[in-house]
């Protein structure tokens, strides 16, 4: 039954090219139904259902009541996606004929000059930052991390926007320069100061988003932002390149839904061309192990378009009502409290909060998450569980569950419900 659920999930899923095939066979198959096996003939024809590698591998999936988690393999790819990857991956190109053109085509809809395809937003700091250092200068892409005579390394930076993501910044070479207040700020700048970095989902910091770009810019250095996280709302994808940011990075696998596997740097035409110099295919530069294929390319164009597509109050409703029937599901159990909870800036989207009395419910948020994990389905609760290493703006503690339900797909959230209704139930004394 699992297996040939997931075979016509697999059907479904590279949709537009089994589409194409079966329009072609329709004739000598009157009935319609598409052909459960294929065998590849030639370049175009669509590939067969596919084997279920998960299951030979045996790595079980999971529902993902977390949100997107780069080790949780962040998102699911809508089904647009998953056919556009299909069919780009049953014919060559020219890699950076394939760039040049998504890179437009990004720049148009996402209204800002230019656009760069990377490998996930961590490639996107790497390669912006490689491109401030670079600019103008052929031989600073040879040279950069591990020669940088002559090259502007500094990178001025709010000590609380430091982060778990720095090192993509630092692989181009450059060493942090710490301010706090906006005086330090304005004084922080040398000969040697080639770009200012900003987080945008910093839970902190003293100095704002305008003043940050404002200050660089009466300095002639560039300003980056990593908001890679922070989709929905859509508008974000050109709301901070408008602002005066140079450089604006988001990761693509995570709101936007695209492969895991990219991301987008926006901004400034000089230097996301500067950006591609430094990237792959080119040999010999810091991009090069960065690569996206061809399929990844095409993905995230395919999934900026279903962003795009998309109707944000109909999907924040949906995700309110997923929360709304868990939390409804949950209410008759001793002390057990819930309340959905919006981050503020990444991962902007209802999560439900469920709070207890563990002297009543004898089981920790910690607990309670492997409970899930081990069962049946397995089930990932948001890491903020428990108290666990919280993403930003998600509150945790000891008797908190998280639950993230934007990723879930139809249905799941009521799988998650009962489930978490029997793991509580059998902790009640
Ligand atoms: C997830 C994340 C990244 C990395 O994104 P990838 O697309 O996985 O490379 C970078 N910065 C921030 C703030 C993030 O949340």
């Amino acid at each position: 039954m699992a297996r040939s659920l997931n075979r016509r999930q697999l059907l479904r899923s590279s949709g537009a090219a089994l589409m194409a095939g079966a329009a072609a066979s329709k004739a000598a198959n009157p009935s319609g139904h598409p052909p459960t096996a294929r065998i590849l003939r030639g370049a175009r024809s669509a590939p067969g259902p596919g084997v279920d590698y998960y299951q030979k591998l045996g790595v079980t999936p999971f529902i993902n009541a977390a949100g997107t988690y780069t080790v949780l393999s962040a998102s699911i790819m809508p089904d647009e996606v998953q056919a556009a990857m299909a069919l780009a991956a049953q014919q060559p190109v020219n890699l950076n004929e394939l760039l040049d053109a998504a890179g437009e085509y990004l720049a148009k809809r996402l209204r800002c000059e230019a656009a760069l395809v990377t490998a996930g937003a961590a490639a996107a700091l790497t390669l912006g930052t490689a491109a401030c250092v670079t600019l103008g200068n052929q031989q600073a892409i040879v040279n950069i991390p591990t020669d940088m005579t002559g090259l502007k390394n500094e990178v001025i930076v709010q000590r609380a926007h430091r982060y778990e993501y720095d090192h993509g910044v630092r692989n181009a070479g450059v060493r942090f320069v710490e301010v706090e207040t906006l005086e330090e700020y304005e004084q922080a700048f040398t000969e040697r100061t080639v770009m200012a970095h900003y987080f945008n989902a910093a839970e902190s910091g003293q100095i704002s988003r305008e003043d940050w770009v404002r200050v660089a810019h009466q300095h002639g250095v560039p300003c980056f932002n990593d908001a890679a996280a922070d989709i929905p709302p859509i508008s974000n994808l050109w709301h901070y390149t408008q602002m005066g940011f140079d450089l604006v990075a988001f990761s693509g696998g995570k709101g936007i839904r695209g492969p895991q596997c990219t991301g987008l740097l926006l901004g400034r035409k000089d230097l996301i061309a500067a950006a591609k110099l430094n990237n792959s295919p080119n040999s010999n530069t810091i991009g090069r192990g960065m690569k996206v294929g061809k399929e990844e390319i095409v993905g995230l164009v395919a999934a900026v378009d279903w962003l795009l597509s998309q109707d944000e109050a109909a999907m924040e409703r949906e995700f309110r009502s997923r929360a709304e029937r868990i939390a409804a599901r949950l209410k008759d159990l001793p002390t057990v409290e819930t309340k959905i909870f919006v981050p503020p800036v990444a991962n902007h989207v209802p999560h439900l909060l469920i709070t207890y009395d563990l002297s009543r419910i004898k089981l920790t948020g910690r607990e309670v998450m492997e409970r899930m994990r081990q069962g049946k389905p397995r089930i990932e609760l948001n890491p903020a569980t428990g108290g666990g290493p919280a993403s930003a703006g998600l509150p945790g503690g000891s008797n908190t569950i998280v639950v993230g339900v934007w990723m879930m797909r139809p249905g799941e959230d009521q799988i998650v419900a009962d489930r978490l209704y029997e793991v509580l139930r059998s902790a009640v004394i």
